[in-house]
């Protein structure tokens, strides 16, 4: 966040001056308490100031990217999740490919018969499996899949920079969000994938109060 000029001279009254009122400050500056309540707001959502009720107002000492981060390290995978895309395990290859392609995604999650996770498929798998190969209706998408137990998941409360970390060490695009059921499965209730982290990223960018 880029401050004004009478943003940067609020910071430097309360860092003076604390606890300092409201309405002192703005007699400092010459102006009402009216013009500067936006600025105060702000500056208070935004980390750089604390207010405390009757007190005024306390400089917190932090600076922009340092509460960038601690903004980043809040943000849960629940806040930027997407709708997960799962076909059966008994479909073929050729199912897959046309649900890729209709889902608009690049990873399918897949499930047995209990709707638990059992593999994922992407599109390099589905590439692999389609060169040379006619039939793809008589293939199942189970043998090309990569299978449970070597699925990377998450859950909705990870933070989201934790997942983001794994999909690069583990050199994947997409990682199912999963619910734990009885039986040591996993129920799939979403996907995060790169773009859903991008769209974190630009959100930060455009936050005016990071
Ligand atoms: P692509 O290879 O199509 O670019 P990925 O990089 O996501 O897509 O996939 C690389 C390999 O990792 C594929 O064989 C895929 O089956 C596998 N894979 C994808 N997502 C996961 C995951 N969440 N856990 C484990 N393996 C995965």
């Amino acid at each position: 966040m880029e401050l004004t000029k009478r943003q940067k001279q609020i910071l430097q009254i309360v860092k003076d001056h604390a606890p300092i009122t409201g309405e002192k400050i703005a007699d400092m500056l010459n102006l009402t308490r009216a013009t500067l309540r936006p600025d105060l707001a702000i500056l208070t959502m935004a980390g750089f100031l604390d207010a405390r009720p009757r007190v005024g107002y306390f400089y917190t000492g932090k600076t922009g990217s340092q509460l960038l981060t601690e903004k980043i390290k809040k943000i849960k995978v629940h806040d930027f999740q997407s709708v997960p895309v799962v076909i059966q395990e008994s479909a073929s290859v050729y199912d897959a490919i046309t649900t890729m392609f209709l889902e608009d995604v690049g990873t399918l999650f897949i499930v047995d018969k209990h709707s638990k996770l059992a593999g994922v498929v992407s599109r390099k798998d589905l590439l692999r499996a389609s060169i040379g190969q006619k039939d793809l209706d008589n293939i199942p998408v189970n043998i090309i899949m990569t299978r449970m137990p070597n699925i990377a998941v998450c859950y909705r409360d990870d933070h989201l920079i934790d997942v983001a970390r794994r999909l690069i060490e583990r050199q994947i695009d997409a990682m199912p969000v999963v619910k734990k059921v009885n039986d040591n499965g996993f129920e799939v209730i979403g996907r995060v994938t790169k773009t859903n982290i991008t769209r974190a990223l630009v959100d930060l960018a455009v936050d005016e109060l990071i």
